[in-house]
């Protein structure tokens, strides 16, 4: 049954967008989706998919006409490597992106805009440490964000908030705190760790090296992509406008991380740590308080349930493209 409201999914081609389109087809919404590229591993479930370029003004007002809540997830991101190699391109690519889109949801009246923003927000002074206090939202300031990637993040936010205050613009803005699932990137140079390391799992024999990046103690905390699109939906329906975090504050360490994709995998390795490759900040975990506050509710896949079909189906992929199957029997 449609609510006959409209949706436009930004950054449709990829992972919590196309995931986001399932969500809200599901919810009643007509859903058109947007991106310079299709979803790479399944067809869209959109009503309508636009490729377009959103760094470019004409194209962004094309694809937000007609258009009553935009959910702007479009970016140029990828996981620790990508983001500390191209400062110059990712900085100026969001920019376009964040700022022309924001610019033509106004100029077509759009009622509700939602910024995805990421907890590379934080001041890196904050995560030095991997036992980290969890971070709440006004500690992004004094700011000292992730060079490239989360000062562009910052601003956007920030502009989200001018044209709440000065035009009544309605904006929502959401720090996603990594997350993962089923058809996500999972190799090419911009995967995050859960895909990296299941898909370097899923590629070894049982007591195989597995190569870590850093000394693996360095803590994060992982959210399933479903909580992802429902926490979304609900930040999207709730009349709170400033910066919210939405992740997990189930804190593991990189190490800790490769021992329940082993585990679910039924492998043993050896864990080997190249230091020399980028880790990120020491440690980084997610408070809750506000969003329980404002939503009375939590992401609450815990990492190992998330972790089985995510593992699944990166197995899966991973046997189909050495040429055989029951890769897991082995
Ligand atoms: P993704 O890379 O899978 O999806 C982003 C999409 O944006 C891609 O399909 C890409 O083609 C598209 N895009 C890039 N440049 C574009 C352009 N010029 N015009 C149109 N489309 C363009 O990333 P994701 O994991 O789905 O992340 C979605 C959003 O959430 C991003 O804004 C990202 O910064 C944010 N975020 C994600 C995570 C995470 O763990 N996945 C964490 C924090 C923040």
């Amino acid at each position: 049954m449609r609510n006959g409201k409209t949706a436009l999914v930004t950054g449709a081609g990829g992972f919590i967008g196309h995931h986001l389109i399932k969500y809200l087809i599901g919810q009643g919404y007509v859903v058109r989706g947007a991106d310079i590229k299709h979803p790479e591993y399944e067809e869209t479930a959109a009503d309508e998919f636009a490729i377009a370029d959103l760094r470019v003004p004409e194209q962004c007002l094309r694809v937000t006409k007609g258009i009553d809540e935009v959910y702007h997830l479009a970016a140029d991101m990828g996981g620790i490597g990508y983001i500390s190699a191209f400062h110059a391109g990712i900085t100026l690519n969001n920019t376009l992106i964040n700022v022309h889109t924001l610019q033509a949801a106004r100029h077509h009246g759009v009622k509700r805009f939602m910024f995805s923003s990421s907890a590379c927000v934080y001041p890196q002074y904050l995560q030095k440490d991997p036992d980290v206090v969890p971070l709440r939202e006004e500690d992004a300031f004094p700011a000292d964000p992730e060079e490239g990637y989360g000062l562009e993040k910052l601003y956007t936010e920030k502009l989200c908030q001018y044209f709440t205050e000065d035009w009544n613009f309605a904006t929502r803005v959401v720090r996603f705190h990594n997350v993962y699932g089923p058809l996500g990137t999972y190799d090419g140079g911009r995967e995050k760790a859960p895909a990296a390391l299941s898909r370097k799992i899923a590629s070894l024999h049982d007591g195989d090296e597995l190569m870590i990046w850093g000394d693996g103690r360095q803590t994060r905390s992982f959210m399933y992509v479903d909580d992802c699109v429902e926490g979304i939906h609900r930040i999207m329906r709730s009349d709170y406008s400033a910066p919210l975090n939405l992740g997990t504050d189930e804190l593991v360490t990189v190490d800790e991380l490769v021992d329940i994709i082993a585990e679910i995998a039924g492998k043993s390795v050896k864990k080997c740590h190249d230091t020399s490759k980028p880790q990120g900040v020491r440690g980084r975990n997610s408070d809750n308080s506000r969003l329980r506050t404002v939503l009375g509710w939590e992401p609450k896949t815990s990492l190992r349930q998330g972790l089985i079909p995510t593992y699944r189906w990166i197995e899966q992929r991973v046997a189909a493209e050495l040429g055989f199957s029951g890769i897991a029997a082995e």
